[in-house]
């Protein structure tokens, strides 16, 4: 299935929490949106948004221009509780409730640089928490499929890229670790969350030439990994440590 960036059609199914056949949470209308509209005004946070650009990814190494210019777009203090907002760019992770935190920014953009999104391209995430890393994918490539677990932060995520207008973002409530066999193969795969080992039907959902970026280890660490298929196989890189909150599913660590 290949939906429009851009939907003029009105609200269907990119737009609502799906969830198999039992979904959760539809935004009717954005006028009914419990979630503030975003500022009209451009300068809110823009100069915190510039600094963070500035010094979390030019200086740190972040090159791939398309990631940079997403980042410096997507309004992150709106992902976060709004006692928070001032320090949505901050350099590190904060909490977003039920025990969950958003990356720290130099780590969402490593990961999305790591994707090498073209623009065009079928994204699967796992991990939808805040929605902050699925706006950035959703700047930067065709269509979003996002899975969390968590029903709340699925649900509120829905909310703010609605209210974003982003309507190429599809969020499943589910165990990510079994992917979203209905709209595979996915041309780009990332995992938020740190996992044991690499959860097959992630692998399975690849497609030719696709990437798989996910953080791999124990609790107390991991190594950010990235996995293409290739004509031969999977190829495999390790892009850096990284520590990340547990991918809890069938296919990552089990349930506590
Ligand atoms: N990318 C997010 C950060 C998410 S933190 C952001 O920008 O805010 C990791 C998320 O993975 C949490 O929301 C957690 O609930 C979710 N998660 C953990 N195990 C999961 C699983 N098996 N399937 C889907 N989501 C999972």
């Amino acid at each position: 299935m290949s939906l429009p960036k851009t939907w003029s059609g009105g609200y269907t199914l990119g737009v609502r929490v799906v969830t198999g056949s039992n979904p959760v949470a539809p935004t009717i209308s954005q006028r009914h949106s419990k979630v503030k509209s975003p500022s009209r005004n451009p300068q809110d946070y823009s100069w915190a948004r510039e600094k963070m650009v500035r010094e979390q990814l030019l200086e740190q190494g972040i090159k791939d221009p398309r990631v940079v210019e997403a980042m410096r777009k997507v309004p992150r203090h709106l992902f976060v509780e709004t006692a928070l907002a001032d320090r949505a760019y901050d350099d590190g992770p904060l909490p977003i409730g039920d025990k969950q935190t958003i990356s720290q920014p130099y780590m969402a953009g490593l990961m999305t640089e790591a994707l090498q999104l073209t623009g065009k391209e079928k994204v699967l995430e796992i991990g939808t928490g805040s929605g902050y890393q699925t706006a950035v994918l959703a700047e930067l490539s065709g269509n979003v499929f996002s899975v969390e677990k968590i029903r709340s932060l699925a649900t509120r995520a829905r909310e703010i890229l609605d209210a974003l207008r982003y309507y190429n973002v599809a969020i499943h409530v589910g165990d990510g670790t079994l992917g979203w066999n209905e709209h595979a193969p996915f041309d780009a795969v990332l995992v938020t969350a740190g996992s044991p080992t690499l959860p097959q039907p992630l692998i399975d959902q690849l497609a030719l030439g696709g990437r798989l970026v996910i953080p791999l280890g124990d609790e107390q660490g991991q190594v950010l990994r990235r996995v293409r298929r290739t004509g031969s196989g999977l190829e495999e890189e390790e892009l850096g440590d990284c520590r990340f909150v547990k991918l809890v599913g069938r296919y990552g660590w089990p349930d506590a």
